[in-house]
């Protein structure tokens, strides 16, 4: 295997910064190598392998000796029996400051994960700003973890490869380290999601001849034309998207990888002087389309993080989009580094004896950049909540909406004040009523946008509402709501139950309460029902499951039942009360054809009112019984949530004919004689008319509303047959209220 060695890493350093004290890295490389000896990686590697990788990557990225040599000594404190003093006797106060700032970072025990981390990142926030090379060396550490993480296990992998997602990548983009955030969003995406990485690196994979050529011909094509305008250019670039980047566009957007149409990108890297760059964008403006809002100049107004250059988008020769970034060298390479190229640039520029204030440009610039992060915070404060206002300030994905003291409340994006109100607590779900977002009343199926102050209304013994589902976006809003339902169903069926006892006791002559107070009893019957509780048996009668009758046969025994037997003792009057619905209970094994309880337990409901011969399905609801709808009415399509309580209903035979009135709507031609034309026909088939009216409407048709008095479906269906028949009538339809 190659390893890396001592030599590698100095050679880089003499060719980026020609006159460093390259003893000091030897020495701090000896040091390392002494008291690390014996130590293994989990790969099995000489431990010194790490710091020396570290160092290189310091090296790689232009530092100094200092943060170098500190690259190789990062790990001694932590993870040797040296220490802080010995450090200084060898290497001066600086190193170990570096050391011990990072020392600092590793090593926080005895605290809960997210408490570990709210610390991790105020410490290292707070060392970056007295000296931005702890971050540096702290990230370049990272970048070699990650690089070297399969021989971690599962789990350690999972959770380094997330706080790196969390924290590490963020800050790098912060510090406008484009490069390293890069790789480490990519490393972390491949560790936390090893499917979606591959399967995507595959499709990739196998496009990539498809998009080389297509990237080989862009770059060609401006090449050209550059030449031809004789524009200056220092180097063309064609790149394939990012694999965690283009991830995240095909999640967010709910594409496949064959929808996305910018996979690939081209950057042109101009001479130092921003003239280049817009010479440049005419000309790619001339060669192909720009989309207009895609167009942005991050050279006039750079990012906080110092980042600059011209950015858009172009339609190309088939027909697809793709973006094309211009920057100067310069540019470039505070793009790719940072603030690790800022600071090269600074010293560049100023001698030797400059170094000192250089590095305290850079220090305000840091601070600048990290210092919002921690300001008004305090060790003290909760890590929780300052966790919360670090990511909203690192990320925009997800929602942070604020309570009237302050506290911060995350939400993903389409979270709604119902989450909001859950989120708080789960009472104030509960009993919320309303909703005041920055002060205004607003509806709570209102969305979160970033940063609202929102107050919850709520009412003590207010509760919550079914449609609240449609708009409750969080699993827990969603749970709690489910939960109560389901509570408040049962309730309302050992209620119904009880009503439902009760009469059928009132019909064998028994005091309802003899029954429904005798605890012992209730319990004994609930239990021959496999149930545990006297109100799962009442429950049970409420959801229809179990007759009120053969709870009595229970109660009173197989002689006493049949003495006191309403059905045998009155049969003929209970034909005759056998009004014209009956109604088939037709759930479990009591399956039992139910004669209309004193005719109580039925009604049409009225938003639909069924006609005789229609298809028909009845629901238990609380205080009316049974309650019958069509089976095409759309409050019904809402009720099936809850199947329990649908009950089987027909129509039964009935000697005499019940009569009913039903609207009917027809549209018609605007012309005389309609409304005549349409009661004769209605006449004609003996069919009885209480009302009817005629109008125009705005699209200049007749409306004519007829009420008429039909038996049934049959007769209705023959009526508006007959309507349908007069000339000049154009749709007829039956309205139901
Ligand atoms: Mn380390």
């Amino acid at each position: 295997m190659f390893m890396i060695r001592i030599e590698d890493v100095i050679s880089k350093v003499e060719k980026n910064r020609p006159e460093s004290n390259i003893e000091l890295i030897r020495r701090a490389y000896l040091f390392s190598a002494l008291h690390h000896k014996g130590q293994k990686r989990a790969s099995g590697e000489p431990y010194l392998v790490h710091p020396l990788e570290v160092a290189d990557i310091l090296a790689e990225m232009r530092l100094d000796e200092t943060s170098v040599s500190t690259g190789l000594l990062h790990d001694v404190v932590e993870d040797t029996l040296v220490d802080l003093e010995t450090i200084r006797e060898y290497f001066g106060d600086e190193i170990t400051r570096l050391v011990d700032g990072l020392t600092k970072i590793a090593h926080i025990s005895n605290l809960s994960k997210e408490k570990q981390q709210a610390e991790n990142v105020r410490k290292m926030v707070l060392a970056m700003t007295t000296d931005v090379r702890v971050v540096l060396i702290k990230l370049a550490d990272r970048l070699h973890n990650m690089r070297t993480m399969q021989f971690l296990k599962p789990e350690k992998r999972t959770r380094i490869s997330q706080e790196t997602l969390d924290i590490y990548a963020p800050i790098a983009h912060r510090l406008g380290m484009g490069k390293l955030r890069g790789e480490l969003e990519d490393l972390s995406f491949k560790n936390l999601y090893p499917q979606d990485y591959k399967k995507i690196s595959h499709e990739v994979e196998a496009r990539r001849p498809e998009l080389e050529a297509a990237l080989e011909k862009i770059t060609n094509t401006i090449r050209e034309h550059l030449s031809e305008n004789d524009v200056p250019f220092v180097e063309i670039q064609g790149r394939v998207k990012r694999l965690f980047s283009l991830w995240k566009k095909l999640k967010k957007r709910k594409l496949s990888i064959e929808q996305v149409y910018d996979l690939i990108a081209a950057r042109i890297i101009t001479q130092n002087d921003k003239k280049y760059c817009y010479l440049t964008l005419s000309v790619i403006h001339d060669v192909w389309t720009p989309v207009p809002e895609r167009f942005k100049d991050w050279i006039a107004i750079p990012r906080d993080n110092l980042y600059q250059s011209l950015h858009t988008s172009v339609i190309g020769d088939n027909g697809q989009s793709f973006e094309v970034q211009i920057r100067t060298e310069e540019m470039h390479q505070i793009a790719e580094e940072g603030v690790a190229a800022h600071w090269k640039y600074k010293e560049s520029k100023l001698g030797k004896r400059e170094e000192d204030k250089s590095l305290d440009e850079l220090r305000k610039t840091v601070e600048k950049l990290l210092l919002p992060l921690v300001e008004n915070t305090s060790e003290n404060q909760d890590s929780e909540e300052f966790i919360e206002s670090l990511k909203l300030d690192l990320y925009p994905k997800d929602v942070y909406a604020f309570t009237p003291m302050g506290k911060i409340i995350q939400l993903p994006r389409g979270a709604t004040l119902i989450d909001f109100a859950y989120a708080i607590h789960s009472e104030v779900g509960d009993n919320c009523t309303g909703a005041k977002i920055n002060s205004r009343i607003v509806p709570l199926r209102n969305e979160l946008q970033n940063g609202d102050v929102i107050e919850i209304l709520t009412t003590p013994n207010s509760k919550p509402s079914r449609d609240w589902l449609n708009y409750a976006t969080t699993s827990r809003a969603r749970n709690r709501i489910r939960h109560w339902i389901a509570e408040q169903q049962r309730a309302d069926s050992i209620e119904m139950g009880r009503k439902l006892l009760e009469k059928e006791a009132d019909k064998f002559r028994l005091s309802p309460k003899k029954l429904l107070n005798n605890e012992n009893e209730m319990k004994r019957i609930a239990n021959e029902y496999g149930l545990g509780r006297a109100e799962d048996l009442l429950a049970s009668i409420g959801y229809g499951k179990t007759l009120p009758r053969n709870i009595l046969g229970k109660f009173l025994g197989a002689e006493k039942f049949a003495e006191l037997d309403p059905d045998k003792r009155k049969e003929t009057r209970l034909q005759t009360a056998t009004k014209a619905v009956k109604k088939f209970i037709g759930l479990g094994e009591d399956a039992i054809l139910v004669k209309g309880i004193d005719n109580l337990l039925t009604a049409r409901a009225r938003c639909c009112n069924p006609l005789r011969g229609e298809e028909i399905v009845g629901y238990i609801s609380l205080g009316k019984g049974v309650v019958v709808h069509n089976k095409r009415c759309k409050n019904v399509q809402q009720l099936m949530i809850n199947k329990d309580r649908v009950v089987e209903v027909e129509w039964a035979k009935s000697e005499k004919e019940e009569i009913q009135s039903v609207r009917i709507l027809a549209t018609t031609e605007n012309r005389t004689g309609m409304l005549a034309g349409i009661t004769n026909a209605i006449a004609e088939i003996k069919t009885g008319i209480r009302d009817a009216s005629a109008r125009v409407s705005k699209e200049n048709r007749g409306i004519i509303e007829v009420t008429v008095e039909v038996f049934d479906k049959k007769h209705l269906d023959r009526v508006v047959g007959s309507i349908e028949q007069v000339p000049g009538v154009i749709a007829v339809e039956r309205v139901n209220s």
